[in-house]
């Protein structure tokens, strides 16, 4: 089969490889992949800088649907010809603590697809029997790919964040997560939905616009503080959503977060913070983290996405085959386009 690997931490050490088709054990299924989304975490990897923990060679990609092709000999509740989706903990330890718990997600332990075990650029894929989920037959593949960063989104606002209805929210960061957290907002009843970017970011916050923000800030170098002060009461945002990871993110937020309000940070970024956190203790700030998702976000974005509650259209911006994949890397590394994905 071909697959798409990264081989090594320098940047742009990505190729299509020919490999052998997986064996799998008897808990496993053999996947084969028909959609797989390209995340912002890909791109991180092509360009040589991912903050986190990468095993070379790896077969990139951890958003993907598919049909099953083979079933291991103890797989109880799904059959060849089964079309699913997969999470992303591929492998975790079985005494632990937090898979008691059913925070798997939270596990130090857990190793995840494309990023330290194979993942689904490829045309088949190896995939634990616990990871799966069943698609109703009216959900196409290219969509179901999505499901991961849906389940992302959905962990973030409507878990651990508060939403009241008519509260006004603030994300940061236009990216595939962000815009993601915005339709998230708006389905928790968000009041006002402010999208808030960067000159660069001006096609995506179109696209924020289109999912129902109100307002877009950062396209023609706004002053985002300036614009709070005279927004309503002036006191700031119930919640504001870092989606883009940067210190200077976090340091917005808290400028712009009202007081006794949240803030819920979900994107990543490797360096210090350099800056005061005064103003989390002045305004009784909560300050939550949130990180990927678990079984039963995965059963209810499926069933949000299959609905149309969540729609994809305004996201899902270009579909490929898997040896297109640099022309969807690129133009997802330049943001010319927010959300690619690849049919292997
Ligand atoms: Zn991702």
């Amino acid at each position: 089969m071909t697959g798409l690997v990264n081989f090594a931490k320098e940047p742009y050490s990505v190729q299509l490889r020919e490999l052998l088709v997986p064996g799998i054990g008897e808990e496993d299924v053999l996947l084969a992949v028909q959609a797989v989304g390209v995340c912002g975490s890909d791109i991180h990897m092509y360009a040589g800088t991912p903050s986190w923990h990468v095993k070379y060679p790896v077969v990139l990609g951890h958003e993907f649907s598919g049909v099953i092709a083979k079933v291991g000999a103890r797989v109880r509740s799904f059959k060849e010809g089964d079309r699913v989706a997969s999470e992303t903990a591929a492998v975790l330890p079985p005494d632990s603590v937090y898979l008691r718990r059913g925070l798997y997600n939270l596990e130090p332990k857990r190793l995840g697809f494309g990023g330290e075990v194979d993942g689904a650029m490829a045309q088949f894929v190896k995939v634990p029997e616990r990871c799966l989920h069943r698609l109703p037959g009216s959900l196409s593949f290219e969509k179901a790919a999505l499901t991961e960063p849906c389940c992302v989104a959905y962990n973030a606002v409507c878990v651990n964040s508060h939403i009241g209805a008519g509260d006004s929210v603030a994300v940061i960061g236009p990216g595939p997560i962000g815009l993601l957290c915005a339709i998230m907002a708006r389905l928790s009843g968000a009041g006002h939905l402010v999208v808030i970017g960067v000159a660069a970011d001006a096609g995506r916050l179109k696209i924020a616009r289109q999912i129902g923000a109100q307002t877009t800030l950062g396209a023609h170098n706004e002053d985002v503080a300036d614009w709070v002060r005279n927004f309503r009461d002036g006191y700031g945002f119930d919640l504001v959503i870092d989606a883009a990871g940067v210190s200077a993110s976090l340091k917005l937020a808290l400028d712009i977060v009202r007081p006794a309000g949240q803030i819920t940070k979900v994107g990543w970024g490797p360096q210090p913070f350099n800056a005061s956190l005064d103003l989390l203790v002045k305004k009784a700030v909560t300050l939550q983290g949130s990180f990927s998702h678990n079984w039963p976000v995965w059963e209810m974005v499926i069933s949000l996405i299959a609905s149309g509650k969540i729609d994809l259209d305004p996201i899902l911006s270009r579909l490929a085959p898997l040896d297109g994949w640099r022309e969807i890397f690129d133009a997802m590394h330049s943001g010319e386009i927010v959300k690619g994905v690849l049919k292997p």
